[in-house]
């Protein structure tokens, strides 16, 4: 929770759970950026021309700082958006543990590929596209910076980084470790709100790397649309969990629980609206309401708790105001709906809810389980898919088989059968329709950090 008071110049990061003051950084005034530019651009030769092996062997040994420094990093992730320190820690190591493999797989993407025919033999070069802009969202703080500035900083970009407002420690931390061993003018962090991500979108940068909410995404394609420049856009979300006829119950409502509620239901690919078969839906929704109120709500910092609290009042407010319209149209609380305070909202489980009522089709991000009781495959289908969002999706069914031919008809990009969406590792992280344009992770996701150039030669050479 953090406020930019630009009178002093700092941003104030604030414990959502206690309004505890973390810390504060300077916020980077607008009309400096032209400069940071321009030594990003000065940096950039010298890093290119360190080669994809060189830039991956500087970088090896970070991962091993960062796991060192694991719950010091979980403690100031728990601090700064108020997740519960567990899920805080868990992100370090998420990160850490995987650094390795992160390198490797992005220079398996990004080494020259060859093609050859009886004629000609090309060579595919990944190259930098040059300055690469990212802009990272709270909810994951260090995750989302960690997806794309690593990869951006292998193709041998130098990248501008601007955290979240919200947290800015985690994310300075974050390039604080990396620039432990980067050549300076390689990574630059830049600190303020929207005001300074729409100057660094606007200013003379070859990519700008995005993740954050569907408006904002609107916003800087708008702007880099005017001038052709490169962007990758990873949007909001508003994922459907299609609940089978013959679907486990009591399986499909603890992962409904849990993907409806994890860190307070503030994730991309939070399940936000399910689609319930009338054969089932009572017993879905006691079995969910049984697992709701084994949930408990606090300060993520102490003991034992499942859900801390919301990141700022302003997402609290949202949320709660979509619950009161959604019930004022003729929704049920099932559970929860009432008992917030501060920060805090409990979990909340809605039925009755149609797709007149906002709650069903614009994002919440907040821990709202909203039931849509439907006829059959066809209706779950038409529902799901009856949203400009398209992250991901999850279908529950007995007979994966069937449950898979209804995934395959979701407009999602990322669909989980009796799981969650997150797919087999390589795979990339991928939105649909507006919930995504461009994406990142895996090889075609790392490759979009970088501009293709095919150099091609007669074959067989002539000789001499
Ligand atoms: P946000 O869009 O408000 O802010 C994200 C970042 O963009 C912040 O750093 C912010 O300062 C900056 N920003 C805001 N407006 C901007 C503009 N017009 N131009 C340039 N920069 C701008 O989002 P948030 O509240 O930080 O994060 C929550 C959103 O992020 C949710 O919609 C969530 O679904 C989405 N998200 C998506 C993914 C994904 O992988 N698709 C992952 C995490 C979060």
């Amino acid at each position: 929770m953090s406020s930019p008071t630009p009178e002093s110049n700092l941003l104030f990061s604030r414990n959502p759970a206690t309004g505890e003051l973390v810390g504060q950084v300077a916020i980077t005034p607008v009309d400096a950026l032209p400069e940071l530019v321009a030594r990003a651009r000065a940096a950039s030769g010298n890093w290119r021309t360190l080669g994809l092996e060189g830039r991956v062997a500087l970088l090896r040994d970070v991962g091993d700082r960062l796991k060192a420094r694991a719950e010091e990093v979980g403690a100031l992730i728990t601090r700064e958006m108020g997740k519960p320190l567990s899920e805080g820690i868990g992100e370090a190591h998420d990160c850490a543990d995987a650094w390795r493999e992160e390198l490797d797989e992005i220079a398996r993407a990004l080494a020259p590929d060859v093609l050859e025919d009886p004629r000609s033999r090309s060579t595919l070069f990944h190259d930098p596209l040059g300055v690469c802009v990212a802009i990272t969202p709270w909810n994951f703080p260090l995750e989302m910076a960690h997806w794309m500035v690593l990869p951006a900083l292998v193709a041998g970009n130098t990248v501008i980084f601007k955290p979240s407002e919200e947290t800015p420690l985690t994310g300075q931390l974050y390039a604080d470790l990396l620039n432990e061993v980067l050549p300076s003018g390689v990574l630059q962090v830049v600190h303020g709100d929207e005001v300074q991500g729409r100057a660094l979108v606007a200013s003379d940068v070859d990519l700008i790397a995005f993740t954050g909410s569907r408006a904002a995404g609107r916003d800087i394609l708008g702007s880099a649309g005017a001038r052709l420049k490169r962007v990758i856009l990873e949007l909001g979300g508003k994922d459907p969990m299609l609940v089978l006829d013959d679907a486990p119950i009591e399986a499909a409502a603890k992962f409904a629980a849990r993907n409806s509620f994890r860190n307070c239901g503030q994730v991309c690919v939070s399940t936000e609206r399910i689609y319930v078969h009338a054969s089932i839906h009572d017993a879905f929704v006691d079995a969910l309401v049984a697992e709701a109120r084994k949930l408990r709500v606090g300060d993520g910092l102490k003991g034992e708790v499942d859900v801390g609290p919301m990141v700022a009042p302003w997402q609290r407010d949202h949320v709660l105001r979509q619950v009161s319209a959604a019930v004022a149209q003729g929704a049920k609380v099932a559970f929860g709906g009432e008992g917030h305070y501060d920060n805090f909202v409990m979990p909340t489980v809605l039925t009755e809810v149609t797709h007149e009522m906002e709650i069903a089709t614009e994002e919440t991000f907040g821990p709202v389980a909203a039931v849509v009781r439907v006829r059959d495959d066809d209706e779950a289908v038409e529902k799901a898919n009856d949203s400009p969002y398209g992250l991901g999706a999850v279908v529950f069914g007995a007979d994966e088989r069937r449950a898979a031919d209804v995934g395959r008809r979701l407009n999602s990009g990322m669909i989980g059968i009796n799981r969650g969406v997150g797919g087999a590792s390589g795979s990339p992280w991928v939105g649909a329709l507006e919930s995504g344009y461009g994406f990142h992770k895996g090889v075609e996701g790392h490759r979009q950090f970088t501009q293709l150039r095919i150099v091609t030669t007669r074959q067989p050479l002539p000789a001499g």
